[in-house]
């Protein structure tokens, strides 16, 4: 397995590296983790800037994966011969090319587009020794520090963060807290899951907080708390903006073309499958709450 040298944008934090990716890790790259005991090295999400430099800063015992999203598996092929570590509900994606493939969900055109991006982009090539952890389970590294794995599904169905201790250092991976907010698109993501795994990050107390995107890391549990706040209130943003939309009785086809989570501008053939699921989650949630109503079938109007 490569080995290779620290960089001038490496910080370490406790016994935790983040190898920074450019731009703070903006998509497609990302911000992995090199987390050391006395006795075992993790590298946690190796990204396409882990690609890019060749391997991580010292050997690896093990790799653990917060989700099976293509950024955060794109220097998976570095460690072909080292055991990786997913949620149960997302080892299948780890696994192999189809397997991530049935986590997004897409339409067989999109499918067929996004499989080259899969291989060419992101290295991904699936990986023989994937195994599962649970909520709770936890990796002892040796020398009193550990790391244990917190569910926060919504995201990905397995959707995972990392708590180092004794640092208290939370790796809360795609909570990212960026100004894009949630992304609950795929076809095991759940809008429901992430509003519960957003309060289950409220509650976990830790002295740095660390993003796979973006913010990277934030330090204090105050300015993560209030950057939290911001992230979630994206998702209040989008049910505002779709209730105002449903002023008038629309059909999910209209909602989708509106776009209610990409701006116009954005081409990609995620879009409209990723505003469809995404509108659907919310109407799901207004409905039973009586927010909206299906005033005829497969046509919704805000109740006012
Ligand atoms: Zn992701």
């Amino acid at each position: 397995m490569p080995v290779v040298p620290q960089l001038s944008s490496d910080r370490t934090y406790g016994g935790v590296t983040v190898l920074f990716g450019a731009e703070n890790g903006r998509y497609p790259s990302g911000n992995s983790l090199v987390i050391q005991g006395t006795e075992e090295t993790l590298l946690v999400d190796p990204s396409l800037a882990v690609h890019e430099r060749g391997g991580a800063p010292a050997a690896i015992d093990r790799v653990l994966v917060s989700h099976a999203h293509e950024d955060h598996l794109a220097a998976l092929h570095l460690y072909a011969d080292v055991p990786v570590f997913a949620h149960e509900a997302d080892v299948d994606g780890v696994r192999s090319l189809d397997g991530l493939l049935d986590i997004y969900g897409l339409d067989p055109l999109a499918e067929a587009d996004f499989r080259v991006e899969l291989v060419e982009t992101f290295n991904i090539g699936g990986h023989g020794d994937v195994r599962s952890f649970v909520d709770g389970t936890r990796f002892d590294l040796g020398g009193g520090r550990s790391v244990s794995v917190v569910h926060l599904p919504g995201h990905t169905g397995g959707h995972s963060g990392f708590l180092v201790e004794p640092d208290g250092f939370f790796f809360i991976a795609d909570v990212d807290l960026t100004g894009f907010g949630p992304y609950y698109g795929d076809a095991a993501s759940s809008l429901e899951g992430f509003l519960r795994s957003l309060d289950r990050c409220r509650d976990i107390d830790a002295r740095w907080y660390g993003t796979f995107h973006h913010k990277g890391l934030v330090e204090g549990r105050e300015p993560f708390l209030a950057q939290l706040a911001e992230f979630g209130d994206v998702l209040r943003r989008r049910e505002d903006a779709l209730l105002a939309f449903l002023h008038e009785p629309r059909r999910l086809e209209e909602i989708v073309a509106h776009r209610f989570v990409y701006r116009p501008h954005v081409d990609s053939v995620f879009v409209d499958t990723v505003e469809r699921r995404t509108a659907a989650q919310h109407l799901a949630l207004l409905v039973p709450a009586g927010r909206v109503a299906e005033v005829e079938p497969g046509r919704y109007r805000a109740v006012a």
